[in-house]
């Protein structure tokens, strides 16, 4: 079932630790499948190296387990939640990567210094405290992530959505790339922030004009 997006979910959670983002078994990746709105995520609590497509869980938005042998992640109630309440999210990624969970044990958002920081829609949000592993996490997620990619979870970690699991994956990477950079400009003083207008101007230049596609 959904062997296509098996792969894709199974290769977008092995870029995790493959770029630093994780260690152990933390971190997850997972992507809805737009014709059946089936869920495929990471198993809970599996090591990266041993896992295969095969290990991958279906679940429905519900989260009853559709196909799969291993329980899903402890984080799926959370994915599911956003993707109930976010019909244009088709991928979620959630990692503990350490300069932007930093950035979460501080209580702080990410403050839009960066070029970068602006292709993901400028300031990286704040969500407040909320127990794991619940649908708790997903309303803060849902209340203050408005157009940003991503959010840094107080305490926690980061979650980052996309228009599919790639992309929130790609989103997770360049979150830990601005909060590394922002932490390091922060020891040595105070960051120029972008302003609301530059920050517009270099989404929109992102959406439109970057990669392969042509205007
Ligand atoms: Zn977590």
């Amino acid at each position: 079932m959904l062997e296509q997006l098996r792969e894709v979910v199974w290769k977008c959670n092995l870029e995790l630790p493959k770029n630093g983002l994780v260690k152990m078994t933390s971190g997850n990746v997972s992507g809805r499948d737009p014709a059946t709105n089936l869920v495929v995520i990471k198993p809970s609590g599996y090591s990266y190296e041993e896992m295969t497509p095969a290990h991958m869980v279906v679940v429905n938005l519900e989260g009853d387990v559709i196909e799969g042998d291993l329980l899903p992640s402890v984080d799926t109630d959370t994915h599911l939640y956003i993707y109930q309440h976010r019909p244009d999210v088709f991928g979620i990624t959630h990692t503990h990567s350490r300069y932007a969970t930093s950035f979460a044990a501080l209580g702080q958002p990410i403050p839009a210094c960066l070029t970068t920081t602006a292709m993901l829609g400028g300031q990286i949000p704040l969500g407040g405290y909320a127990p794991i592993g619940g649908a708790d996490i997903g309303q803060e997620i849902i209340a203050k992530i408005g157009s940003s990619k991503a959010i840094i979870m107080q305490n926690h970690g980061v979650f980052t959505i996309g228009k599919d699991a790639k992309q929130a994956t790609k989103m997770a990477i360049e979150v830990e790339e601005i909060a590394e950079i922002t932490h390091l400009a922060l020891l040595r003083g105070q960051p120029i922030m972008l302003t609301p207008a530059q920050i517009t101007e270099i989404a929109e230049l992102y959406t439109h004009n970057y990669g392969q596609v042509r205007a």
